[in-house]
């Protein structure tokens, strides 16, 4: 094979003459299994910031760099150890070990001698680290683990190592469970979506509602989001259950026009992962469109950072949909990365303040805060209203500064949709 026809990945163990990720899974699963008496790790390195060496220094001093890291690994490699260079900044080492400690202090070492490279910039290398848990388990397999523990402490300049552990494994099989249930669960219709009653808290008068969407599973009960949108914000499979909350809250809100009955206007939450779909936009005005729903019935949520950056497709979108006639929403005010001046040009028509505001609202301190944004938000004409009111007090101190509206477990919690409706009847 000439160099110029072998594959990247070829390249990079020609750089440092290590072993094949391939190779080291082959060998690596042979040498735990015939060697029953002894106990096996593996080790799963990456560098956070690797990247930066190549371009704030040189390609030549990253490639020095996996050298210099591929010549001290390489000591270690014996008839029962292994070492393999992944691909680019990913290292991988099969040892046999007595003592747990002896990994620890491995790792140490390892994040040592890669401390003394001379560099302009400290790199942070994450190590991830899983014991065989039997001799019939295979190299690759424990690869995955030992890099679980990596990703958990990736770019963490405080955590140099961690071992793979079974509260790691509980998750990962959870995740993976909800990740095949939930297409059955959005066919079966167990994507419901519940509203949370917005009220006026002078009079209680419900002006509005929240989706918020609930897995109604048929063994383990109703799902709170939290448990698995970051894992279909992680697979990108929160688009089509969005897309099932909003066409709910769309076709309810169509029901009760033709009925004749009383509306007033929901806010349904859109997830920052829609800023990969094309469609997301047209999905919108369809939905509006085909349930003859005006858009000035339906508030669109997006957590601040969806309005960072005015160039962003999303933030075009955005305009586009208020434009329309949409309301947009900035949920969780205060919990990101907002700056006071990003608000001056925000096409925003509410600001949901974060619950984090008036938690402590006793204190003078969190008094003098929440007093100083909502005067500002009221100043830009920005409706307001607060989510988490869960006590008088923080009612009345609300009430007094003029704000009205509130979302909270003093008044209701999420609720299915028909009981939503006899709310509102009421
Ligand atoms: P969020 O959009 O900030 O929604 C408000 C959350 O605060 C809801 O939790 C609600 O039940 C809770 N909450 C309201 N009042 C109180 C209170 O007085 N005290 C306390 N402790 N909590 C209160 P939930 O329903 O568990 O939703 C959590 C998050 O999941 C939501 O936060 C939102 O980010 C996300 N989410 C919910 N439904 C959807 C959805 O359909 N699509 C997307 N993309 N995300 C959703
Ligand atoms: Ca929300
Ligand atoms: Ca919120």
């Amino acid at each position: 094979m000439s160099p110029h026809n072998l594959t990247p990945e070829n390249k990079l163990t020609r750089i440092t003459g290590l072993l094949s990720r391939h190779d080291f899974h082959h060998m690596g699963t042979e040498i735990i299994r015939s060697n029953p008496d002894h106990q096996f790790a593996i080790l799963v390195m990456d560098i956070a910031n690797f990247k930066s060496v190549n371009v704030l220094c040189s390609r030549q001093k990253g490639d020095e760099l996996l050298i210099y890291i591929a010549d001290f690994l390489r000591n270690y490699w014996n008839g029962l150890a292994l070492v393999s260079h992944f691909r680019a900044d990913t290292f991988a080492m099969l040892i046999p070990f007595t003592d747990k400690q002896e990994l620890a202090d491995l790792a140490l070492a390892i994040h040592d001698h890669i401390d003394a490279f001379d560099l302009p910039f400290k790199i942070l290398p994450s190590i991830g680290i899983c014991i065989a848990p039997s001799p019939d388990t295979p190299a690759n397999n424990m690869c995955d683990y030992a890099t679980m523990a990596m990703k958990s402490i990736k770019g963490k300049f405080y955590a140099k190592y961690a071992f793979f552990d079974e509260s790691m494994f509980n998750q990962l099989l959870e995740e993976k469970q909800i990740e095949n249930e939930i297409i059955n669960g959005i066919k079966a219709n167990q994507i419901q979506a519940y509203i949370q009653p917005k009220v006026d808290m002078r009079t209680r008068e419900i002006v509005g509602g929240e989706a918020l969407v609930r897995w109604l599973h048929p063994t383990a009960g109703v799902i709170s989001p939290g448990r698995f949108i970051p894992i279909l914000e992680k697979n990108g499979l929160i688009i089509e259950v969005d897309f099932v909350v909003w066409t709910q809250v769309f076709s309810w809100i169509s029901d009760r026009l033709k009925a004749g009955k009383r509306v007033v206007p929901i806010s349904i939450n859109i997830s920052r992962m829609h800023a990969y779909d094309p469609v997301f936009k047209d999905r919108l005005i369809r939905l509006s469109r085909e349930y003859e729903v005006p858009p000035s019935l339906v508030i669109l949520e997006l957590t601040e950072s969806a309005f960072l950056s005015n160039t962003s497709i999303m933030y075009k979108r955005m305009v586009e949909l208020r434009d329309y006639g949409f309301s947009l929403s900035m949920d969780d005010f205060g919990t990101g990365y907002s700056t006071m001046t990003m608000l001056k040009d925000q096409p925003v028509n509410e600001v949901k303040i974060d619950k984090g505001f008036i938690d402590n609202i006793e204190d003078t301190h969190a008094q003098v805060i929440l007093n100083n944004i909502t005067s500002m938000l009221k100043q830009l004409n920005k409706k307001i209203i607060v989510e988490g009111v869960e006590t008088p007090f923080q009612q009345d101190f609300l009430v007094e500064h003029d704000c009205y509206n509130a979302q909270g477990f003093l008044y209701h919690k999420p609720m299915p949709v028909a009981e939503y409706e006899k709310l509102l009847d009421s």
